[in-house]
């Protein structure tokens, strides 16, 4: 094709835009995100995986701008909680994507529960589609605990809670770099990359 191939990054969450740009943003193509277009009626996410809402995601996006999209579904799994709060994770709390009242829930939820316990996950799932199928997809998870008292700063949502044993760590205390090079979300878009490289290259 003429001119470089349009990418939209359906994610209006400005720290999850920033770590799938600092792994895939120089491949050739022209990236947008939500805020680039004209506002577009939100997807239901009412898958059960979130590969189902990620691939969901994406092709409400694309079927709606005409355009490829990127699009990740992401959360917390917790053993002990039954791997709640899930696809659940954003609203976890209520319908405001409050990760306060959301840290405070998962926090009160795992009271008295002891820490060889409270083992639990990140899951990301990323799917790429055109206006008719998904055409790519690839998916990440990290191992890690729960921890009551929140460390760290950087990240977002559950990060200052979600401590990387091996690490000594909450993904809230790495660096973007070091977090990208071990989340479920790096994970995931390190395996997407090949794929998206030579999807891009065999454009015609
Ligand atoms: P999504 O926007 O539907 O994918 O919702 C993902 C939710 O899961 C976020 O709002 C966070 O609460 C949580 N989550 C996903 N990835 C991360 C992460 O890397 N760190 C912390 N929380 C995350």
């Amino acid at each position: 094709m003429v001119g470089r191939r349009a990418i939209l990054v359906a994610t209006s969450n400005p720290n999850k835009l920033r770590e799938i740009l600092d792994v895939i943003g120089d491949l050739p193509a022209e990236w947008s995100t939500l805020g680039d277009h004209p506002p577009m009626p939100e997807p239901v996410e009412d898958g059960d995986t979130f590969e189902a809402n990620a691939s969901k995601k994406a092709l409400h996006y694309a079927t709606h701008c005409g355009t490829w999209v990127l699009a990740d579904d992401s959360g917390l799994e917790v053993d002990v909680l039954g791997l709640a709060p899930g696809v659940h994770s954003a609203r976890y709390a209520g319908d405001a994507q409050d990760a306060a009242a959301n840290n405070a829930k998962l926090v009160a939820a795992l009271a008295g529960v002891p820490v060889h316990r409270r083992t639990a996950r990140f899951r990301c799932a990323i799917a790429v589609a055109d206006e008719e199928r998904i055409m790519i997809s690839a998916s990440g998870t990290i191992e890690g605990v729960i921890i009551d008292e929140p460390r760290g700063k950087n990240g977002f949502g559950y990060d200052p809670h979600f401590e990387v044993l091996d690490y000594g760590m909450t993904t809230a205390e790495m660096e973007p770099a070091r977090k990208n090079a071990i989340s479920h979300r790096g994970r995931a878009l390190a395996e997407l990359r090949p794929k998206l490289a030579a999807l891009l290259a065999s454009d015609g």
